[in-house]
């Protein structure tokens, strides 16, 4: 996966979708403004304005409590797609 292409553009996809309300549940969409590891991408790296960002941190935090994102990812579960068991 070329991971570098993904955060060339620099608007906020928020923005361009007019997305008012982000779903915690929502996690393949989370996964936009999360790491590999998880963290929440900075705004520097997405593009996302601060009012969308706001939201995002607030709903990954959301959906880290509830289980639906791990809070942290081990060395051993970065290398291929964390995401797989999730499906
Ligand atoms: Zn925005």
């Amino acid at each position: 996966m070329s991971e570098k292409r993904k955060y060339k553009k620099r608007y906020c996809k928020y923005c361009e979708a007019k997305v008012d309300f982000i779903d915690y549940k929502d996690v393949a969409n989370l996964r936009f403004s999360l790491s590999e590891r998880y963290k929440i991408m900075p705004r520097r790296l997405t593009g996302n304005c601060k009012r969308h960002q706001d939201m995002i941190s607030t709903v990954i935090k959301r959906a880290r409590a509830a289980a639906l994102v791990p809070y942290t990812v081990t060395r051993k579960a970065v290398v291929t797609n964390p995401f797989e068991n999730l499906k």
